[in-house]
């Protein structure tokens, strides 16, 4: 156990008890004049923080509490492309070319992410290629619409028929799956401070410990006040997530805050967890925060759901997530829990990010919700070549403008939406779980051939007509998927 584990800021988390050994940044004790100040060291403002130093500008960044200590260093650490939002919703929005320069920009950030591991050093951070989003439903046609609208897009996906995934992920809750084969996942604390490092190598200077307390946003030089010092600067980067309420209260209420919680269980005899879960990348089986999960460590499952929109003590939701776990694998029996902690993301009414100048020298970079490591690169690259290059990528994201969240009636609304989709998915399980018991009684007098099974439980074709020539292979080469496919994993 990590000696230097700080619960105040970092929570009982499994990241906290791994995270690499880092001294405390001081906070600001001088009146300090920079080109650029940055409120926020998450991964927002740690990016944008370093993405302007490199480019010779001076920079400071102001962390209230310790780095990563919000939403950045205790999220689940998938890597993936793309927005919160629905790929389809995006469409619709801003029209087909616009989206997929959109998602252009979210792989890019994702690539960032996997080319900082790379330069500065994967040890501590442990990526592990590949996302299934699984479905819990036999709609093959729908996941199909997904694939085939992703792939338009520029992702690299691929379909997994129901055997494939039950290959790999035994369970009886699931059906098809959509492949992920550029996402990864990562431990996003370690992440954080070997960006933080890399950042004050470029130039950088980190303050933690201390909170912007007001700003003076007229004039070429805003002013920023904190505890002991004041900060002036010609811009100023707000990338402070949920925590900017006290700052700037407009800016605060257009985003509704969701807490969600994760465990990661006590070591688990590898090979029961291992026969249970033999994929090593990311899994997801809802569009909800609940059952996130992976293996960390090599013998624990770390997973997350549940949410609410005030946050709660993570203890309490310890028996709902393990209960998650017994549901989708019973044969795992009882699981102890050694860690549970919560973090809270900023979502925004149109589940898209806020990157942008909202008054001259005055950059927003929030609302990445529940979808933020590819996005905060994204965004700090953005805004810092937006700052120092004048490039005017980020009017890309000017169709999603700042919508005011609904205050408390926003945040009951949020609450309402999470029960009744739970609902609504519960019992479209059940209803593809009673036509698959009798689509197999049906079948069961005479033996299934492999060919009828696969189109029994909805075979997916990608929509290139890639067919997984490996499919009856993969019964006997258990593999993980993530060792097939490392080339396109790119971690
Ligand atoms: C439980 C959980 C699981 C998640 N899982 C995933 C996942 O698997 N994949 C994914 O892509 N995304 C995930 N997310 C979302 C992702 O973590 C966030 O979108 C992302 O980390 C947001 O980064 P940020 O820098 O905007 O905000 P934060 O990380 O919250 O950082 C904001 C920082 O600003 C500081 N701050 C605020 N106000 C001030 C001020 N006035 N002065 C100084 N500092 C201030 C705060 O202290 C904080 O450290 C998850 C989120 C949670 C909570």
């Amino acid at each position: 156990m990590n000696e230097q584990i700080d619960p105040a800021a970092y929570g009982r988390s499994w990241y906290a008890a791994t995270m690499l050994p880092v001294a405390p940044r001081p906070p600001l004790a001088v009146d300090l004049d920079v080109d650029v100040a940055v409120i926020g060291g998450g991964l927002a403002g740690l990016t944008t923080a370093r993405e302007v130093a490199r480019r010779g500008w001076s920079v400071a960044l102001l962390e209230a509490g310790r780095l990563a200590g919000g939403a950045s260093g205790r999220n689940t650490g998938f890597v993936l492309p793309g927005f919160a939002a629905d790929a389809e919703k995006v469409v619709t929005r801003v029209g087909f070319e616009h989206a997929k320069d959109l998602w252009a920009l979210s792989q890019a950030g994702l690539d960032y992410v996997r080319d900082t591991i790379a330069a500065e050093g994967a040890d501590g951070i442990d990526p592990e290629a590949g996302w299934l989003y699984v479905s819990k439903v036999d709609d093959s046609d729908e996941l199909f619409r997904t694939i085939g609208l992703l792939g338009d897009l520029g992702c690299e996906v691929e379909g997994w028929p129901t055997e494939r995934v039950r290959t790999f992920l035994r369970s009886e809750r699931y059906f098809g799956a959509i492949h992920f084969l550029r996402a990864f996942t990562m431990h996003p604390l370690n992440y954080a401070l070997k960006l933080a490092a890399a950042a004050e190598r470029d130039g950088a200077r980190i303050f933690e410990a201390t909170p912007a307390l007001s700003i003076d946003p007229t004039g070429v030089r805003k002013r920023i006040t904190t505890p002991a010092a004041r900060l002036r600067a010609s811009h100023v980067v707000l990338a402070g997530n949920v925590g900017l309420k006290g700052l700037l209260p407009r800016v605060a209420a257009t985003l509704v805050p969701i807490t969600t919680y994760v465990i990661v269980t006590a070591p688990i005899e590898r090979e029961r967890l291992t026969a249970a879960v033999g994929y090593r990348g990311a899994v997801s089986d809802t569009d909800l925060a609940d059952n996130h999960y992976r293996i960390v460590g090599g013998d624990r499952l770390m997973w997350s759901g549940r949410a609410t929109v005030w946050p709660r003590n993570p203890r309490r939701y310890c028996a709902a997530l393990t209960g998650d776990i017994a549901k989708t694998y019973p044969q795992l029996g009882r699981v102890a829990v050694d860690y549970v902690w919560n973090g809270t993301l900023g979502n925004t009414i149109h589940r898209m990010p806020q990157i942008g100048e909202l008054g001259p020298g005055v950059w927003l970079a929030s609302g990445f919700g529940g979808h933020g490591l590819d996005t905060t690169a994204m965004a700090g690259n953005l805004v810092a070549r937006a700052i120092v290059e004048g490039d005017e990528t980020w009017r890309k994201f000017t169709p999603f403008e700042l919508v005011w969240a609904g205050g408390v009636f926003g945040r009951t609304a949020a609450q309402l939406r999470v029960w009744i989709k739970r609902l609504t998915d519960a019992s479209a399980e059940r209803r593809a779980q009673a036509r698959h018991a009798a689509r197999r009684s049906e079948s069961e007098p005479q033996a299934p051939t492999a060919a009828a099974d696969t189109a029994a439980s909805g075979s997916i074709v990608p929509p290139d007509g890639r067919v997984d020539e490996a499919e009856p292979a993969a019964r006997q080469d258990s593999r993980p998927p993530h060792e097939a496919s490392h080339q396109h994993g790119g971690d």
